[in-house]
């Protein structure tokens, strides 16, 4: 994890071949291609992984741990996502697949379920205090949503619940309970994510509302799937394999307010379909709703972009387990245990979510108002039709490109051709 790391997402640029295809889903309008190549704006990216899905050449990557990195710890826990139980056949157990991550090298497996049925529990309780809330609540557990919020949307910071994501809670959680029962530092225990997901690489390595991760590094479930299936074939730890029906729903678009057993939410997935409702809630239009819970990739955590099978397959298999779970029972004890953890700030988000403004033409509000009249003026001359030839994502990306100088070599084709008609006038 060193000091140059700024996004999970990455460009292969000897596999690019310029086709613009990732400048047209990208949420943010963070790629520009540019002398046949695309490049990414690294203040715009939230490492949602969307280039990463469309790209007809791999040349969108993610960056992950190597595996190698347990070496350097005395103890190890493996955090597979929830979502890992959706790309194995229904024959395969969780308690199979589990004890397969744990030959692979690592001391101990965790089930995420033990941070998810917290979360469950403490939305429930945020929701008891709403009217002291500003409506809707917006879940925090999905990072690519958090970082878009920060940059499109700074006016619902106040409504992202302040309650750590299901996976921190788990690994603070694992490695106390590692740290007291094996007699080791806390420091020598490393935590480690299987992750079909980019953005929460990143929000390990640079997070957001807490001021340090507790998981200690991250494996793409793409890359680590091949070790787990050639580990397959026994089950023979007891305590493997207990999750819960609530948790089990986590991954799955709309599985958190299940969970909840709410019914005035929303449940949104995919990021542009996110971009649309959060446009809404800002204009106020949602006021009513409750709870919204926003999950970037299509499908749920399920969709995410280091993902081996589709999530749909995914998604009919964790349901078929989470039939056959308990649902979650907890003890007064336990329950009130859980307030008071984030009462005392252990499970909260104890640091500001900070606004980003990277969509501002200038930092200075005169310049800026300025600048804004002349990308006005020079998008009057394109013809608005966003086709992304001159390698920006839109005609006025590519008015405001050419107003901050970026895009000086660019042209407009179709404004070249003959008897072409300006939409925009
Ligand atoms: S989708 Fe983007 S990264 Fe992939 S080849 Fe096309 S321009 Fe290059
Ligand atoms: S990861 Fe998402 S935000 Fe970043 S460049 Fe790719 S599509 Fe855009």
């Amino acid at each position: 994890m060193g000091e140059e790391y700024k996004h999970s997402v990455i460009l292969k640029e000897d596999r690019c071949i310029g086709c613009t295809s990732c400048l047209k889903v990208c949420p943010t309008e963070a790629i520009r291609v540019r002398e046949g190549k695309a490049k990414i704006i690294p203040e715009r990216c939230i490492d949602c992984g969307e280039c990463i899905k469309i790209c007809p050449n791999h040349a969108k990557s993610a960056i992950t741990d190597d595996l190698s990195m347990i070496k350097k710890f005395k103890y190890t826990i493996a955090i597979p996502s929830l979502t890992i139980y959706g790309q194995f056949p229904s024959n395969i157990s969780i308690c199979e697949m589990l004890n397969a991550i744990k030959k692979i090298g690592f001391d101990e497996v965790v089930e995420d379920t033990v941070g998810a049925d917290i979360s469950i529990h403490l939305i429930k309780e945020y929701l008891l205090k709403k009217s002291d809330m500003n409506l809707p609540l917006i879940n925090s557990s999905c990072p690519a949503v958090i970082r878009l919020i920060q940059m499109r949307f700074p006016d619902l910071i106040p409504n992202i619940i302040d309650i750590e994501t299901p996976l921190e809670i788990t690994a603070r959680i694992a490695k106390k309970e590692a740290s007291r029962r094996e007699n080791i530092k806390i420091e020598d225990i490393g935590v480690f994510f299987i992750t079909p997901c980019t953005a929460r690489v990143t929000s390990i390595r640079k997070p957001i509302g807490i001021s340090k991760s507790y998981v200690d590094g991250a494996f793409s479930m793409k890359e680590i799937y091949g070790e787990i299936v050639r580990n397959l074939g026994d089950c023979n730890s007891s305590n493997m394999g207990t999750s819960t029906k609530e948790s089990l729903y986590w991954p799955i678009a709309g599985g958190q307010a299940a969970a909840l057993g709410i019914e005035n939410y929303l449940a949104v997935d995919g990021i542009h379909d996110v971009i649309r409702v959060l446009e809404e809630v800002e204009l106020g239009k949602l006021e009513d709703v409750d709870f919204i819970e926003c999950s970037a990739c299509s499908g749920g955590c399920v969709g995410g972009p280091l993902v081996i099978q589709n999530s749909f397959i995914a998604k009919n298999r964790i349901m078929k387990y989470a039939r056959k779970m308990k649902e979650t029972k907890h003890t007064i004890e336990e329950l009130d245990s859980f307030i008071k953890m984030y009462e005392s700030g252990l499970i909260r988000l104890t640091e500001k979510i900070e606004p980003k403004s990277v969509m501002t033409l200038d930092k200075d509000i005169v310049k800026s108002i300025q600048k804004m009249e002349l990308v006005t003026e020079i998008l009057k001359s394109l013809p608005g039709l966003d086709c992304g030839v001159c390698g920006s994502p839109t005609c006025r990306a590519f008015a405001e490109d050419i107003v901050k100088g970026e895009n000086c070599k660019a042209v407009c084709i179709v404004k070249t051709m003959n008897g072409f008609k300006n939409k925009n006038k």
